[in-house]
């Protein structure tokens, strides 16, 4: 149980397509992660899923279920928002309890229950509190525990994680991850965060202007996007783009290296790469310069693993390579993948 169907689903504000013929389906259990920059329809698409906001045209199907006309309370999903809208006068326990409590269940049988998801989120010791006795990841975690006692067969989540701060953004994720292997129910998460989509996901729904650019796992965007808005919206930097007639040669920098270490069984292409520009992060080295003839020359730039220590100058040339298995090639009309070796 847990499949969410989206077949043809539309929704317009006015003159703006929000959301724009979307077609998609979650597996049973998985992490499905809704990725793409503020405005592209994410949250949009959630609502609809939701129940909350009222597609244009399409059907939204759930458990085999067309729920497109249904409140959300008949659609068996629980949400949580980036606020997450806990009651302030309420305990934390009393917080977990509602939904449960609005839904008639006995006083023995909530206990039992709340106790279960306080257990599941480590929040025990926080039940006699109020929300503003929390700090932002407690918050967090009440907020999940509220949602998931009622055992909803579809979780969906709103950029849960954008109130915290970096360190503890990086645990939740972790927790919320080990979490939903746990429960094992289908969730779909929305995110501007690339690096959250590819730490959490499963798969990956990349979005931009309400239509959907990709679906894949992590690895299959990272590595084989299907355009060129997928290859520099994920990846940072983004992947390297140069323009060779009526086709763009992507490249990610961590495989632009100095000639001397690169290993190409089919092939390597060489460059001598112009240095302007070194950035220093410990664990690795990005280097900005430009490849090419003065004319039209192109701004590329490298990762360097910071076991690579060999000196670098900005203002000096190095001959610089990519191993041909790791180009890839777009069109430049309309930056879709083109299969084929380099031109
Ligand atoms: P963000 O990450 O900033 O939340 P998003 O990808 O979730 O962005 P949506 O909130 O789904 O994007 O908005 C998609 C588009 O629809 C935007 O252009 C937005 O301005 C528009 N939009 C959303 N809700 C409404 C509304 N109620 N009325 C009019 N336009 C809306």
């Amino acid at each position: 149980m847990g499949c969410v169907e989206i077949r043809g689903i539309s929704k317009f504000f006015g003159e703006v397509r929000a959301v724009d013929q979307v077609e998609l389906a979650t597996n049973e259990g998985e992490f499905l992660v809704l990725l793409g920059p503020s405005g592209c329809g994410k949250t949009t698409l959630l609502r609809m899923i939701a129940g909350i906001e009222e597609p244009t045209e399409g059907e939204m199907v759930i458990d085999g279920r067309v729920v497109t006309n249904l409140p959300p309370r008949m659609r068996d999903i629980a949400m949580v928002f980036q606020s997450y809208a806990l009651y302030p006068h309420m305990s934390v326990y009393k917080n977990i309890a509602f939904p449960l409590r609005a839904r008639g269940m006995q006083k023995e049988a909530v206990r039992k229950k709340v106790e279960w998801a306080a257990g599941m989120f480590k929040i025990g010791r926080l039940l006699d509190r109020k929300p503003r006795e929390l700090s932002g990841g407690e918050r967090q975690r009440v907020a999940l525990a509220r949602a998931m006692v009622r055992e909803p067969s579809v979780f969906l989540l709103d950029e849960p994680l954008s109130n915290l701060d970096a360190l503890l953004r990086t645990s939740a994720r972790e927790e919320l991850r080990q979490f939903q292997r746990r429960v094992g129910v289908t969730t779909i998460y929305v995110t501007h965060d690339q690096v959250e989509a590819m730490g959490l996901g499963d798969r990956i729904v990349v979005m931009s202007q309400g239509k959907i650019r990709q679906i894949g796992t992590p690895m299959e965007i990272y590595q084989w996007p299907a355009d060129t808005f997928v290859a520099t919206f994920v990846g940072s930097p983004p992947m390297n783009l140069l323009d060779r007639g009526d086709t763009l040669l992507g490249f990610r920098p961590e495989t632009f290296l100095p000639a001397d270490a690169v290993e190409g069984s089919e092939g390597v292409l060489t460059y001598p790469f112009e240095v302007t520009y070194l950035e220093y992060l410990g664990a690795e080295r990005l280097v900005y310069g430009n490849v090419g003839e003065k004319s039209h020359a192109r701004h590329v730039v490298s990762r360097l693993p910071g076991s690579l220590t060999l000196p670098l100058e900005a203002g000096k040339t190095y001959p610089f390579a990519v191993a041909l298995r790791d180009l890839r090639r777009f069109d430049k009309k309309s930056g879709l993948y083109k299969e084929g070796g380099p031109s």
